[in-house]
């Protein structure tokens, strides 16, 4: 159980950590960060703000101004940041978006800690992926195309990449050339059951299984096996319909939870310095 009863000193010298997307109001980053900042011992303080995007230059520059030392990023805003950055990591180019921000010297930077917490998440159930292992994606937006970037910046050997709309799956592919040694195919609908069958690792990056939302899969969960490691980005308070299935057939499954977890325990190391109270944010995420 998590202790609600909290209270934080807040004085004139206390750090600001930002979260900038719309809506905000449905986030759990500003317990789970405020939690680790307090069990850490630090001074910081992170807030929400609901910001539209014809507001978010005018927002970065405030945030500037009164000297905050970092910021999330989120829908609508991790590519739209892009252009108002003086410095990227690495992985930003690759992947095309940005979900963490640091203002240090005059200098704000960006980072994607997407790709690296779902590594993370992955080694939680399995273990990173080689050059022996085929893994089917399942869609092509912002979390596809982190997703495959991970798999293939950690020595994947084929990634099998599926989605609804065949055009997007196709430019990923092909913008995925330089990322690694393993390729990435497109697959039909139609040659799902045998890309199922051929991979040991399944990941679902599309929006579907969100409560409230679509719950048919374009594979059949059914022919899911204990040979299986299956992860869902989508994340609530249940496991999702298709790890719910995975469970069932004996597979490995792995929740988004931890993704989102790992991913904010980056964020909070790079404005912080130090290493993050993973557990205390995972207990406040499933608080
Ligand atoms: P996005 O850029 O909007 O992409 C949505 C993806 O879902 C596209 O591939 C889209 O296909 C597909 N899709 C949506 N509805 C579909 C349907 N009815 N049938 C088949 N495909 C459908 O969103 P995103 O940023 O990639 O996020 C995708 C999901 O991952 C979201 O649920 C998000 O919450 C989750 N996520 C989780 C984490 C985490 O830390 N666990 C991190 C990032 C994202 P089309 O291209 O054909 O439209």
């Amino acid at each position: 159980m998590c202790d609600v009863s909290y209270s934080q000193d807040i004085s004139a010298k206390t750090g600001l950590v930002a979260l900038l997307g719309h809506p905000v109001s449905h986030s759990r980053s500003p317990q789970i960060q405020n939690a680790a900042f307090r069990e850490r011992g630090l001074d910081l303080v992170y807030l929400a703000f609901d910001v539209l995007p014809d507001g978010l230059e005018a927002a970065l520059r405030g945030l500037e101004a009164v000297g905050f030392r970092g910021a999330n990023v989120t829908v609508p805003h991790k590519e739209a940041v892009l252009p108002f950055l003086d410095e990227v990591a690495p992985l930003v180019a690759t992947v095309g978006a940005v979900n963490t921000l640091v203002y240090r010297d005059g200098t704000l930077r960006g980072h994607n800690t997407d790709v690296e917490g779902f590594l993370q998440a992955l080694e939680t159930g399995w273990r990173r992926p080689d050059e022996g292992d085929t893994c089917l994606v399942l869609g092509a937006g912002g979390a596809g195309r982190a997703v495959v970037a991970g798999l293939l910046a950690a020595g994947a050997g084929r990634v099998l990449l599926y989605n609804r709309t065949a055009r997007r799956a196709e430019d990923l592919c092909s913008a995925s050339v330089d990322w690694g040694e393993g390729g990435c195919e497109t697959v039909a609908a139609a040659e799902l059951s045998e890309a199922l069958r051929q991979a040991k690792l399944v990941v679902n990056a599309t929006s579907i299984g969100l409560k409230d939302g679509v719950k048919s899969y374009p594979l059949c969960a059914d022919e899911l096996t204990e040979e299986h490691v299956v992860m869902d980005l989508v994340y609530g308070s249940e496991p999702t319909p298709l790890l719910q299935e995975a469970r069932k057939r004996g597979a490995i499954t792995i929740d988004g939870r931890e993704m989102l977890v790992r991913q904010a325990a980056l964020a909070f190391e790079l404005w912080t310095g130090i290493s993050a109270p993973v557990e205390v944010m995972r207990r406040w995420m499933r608080a």
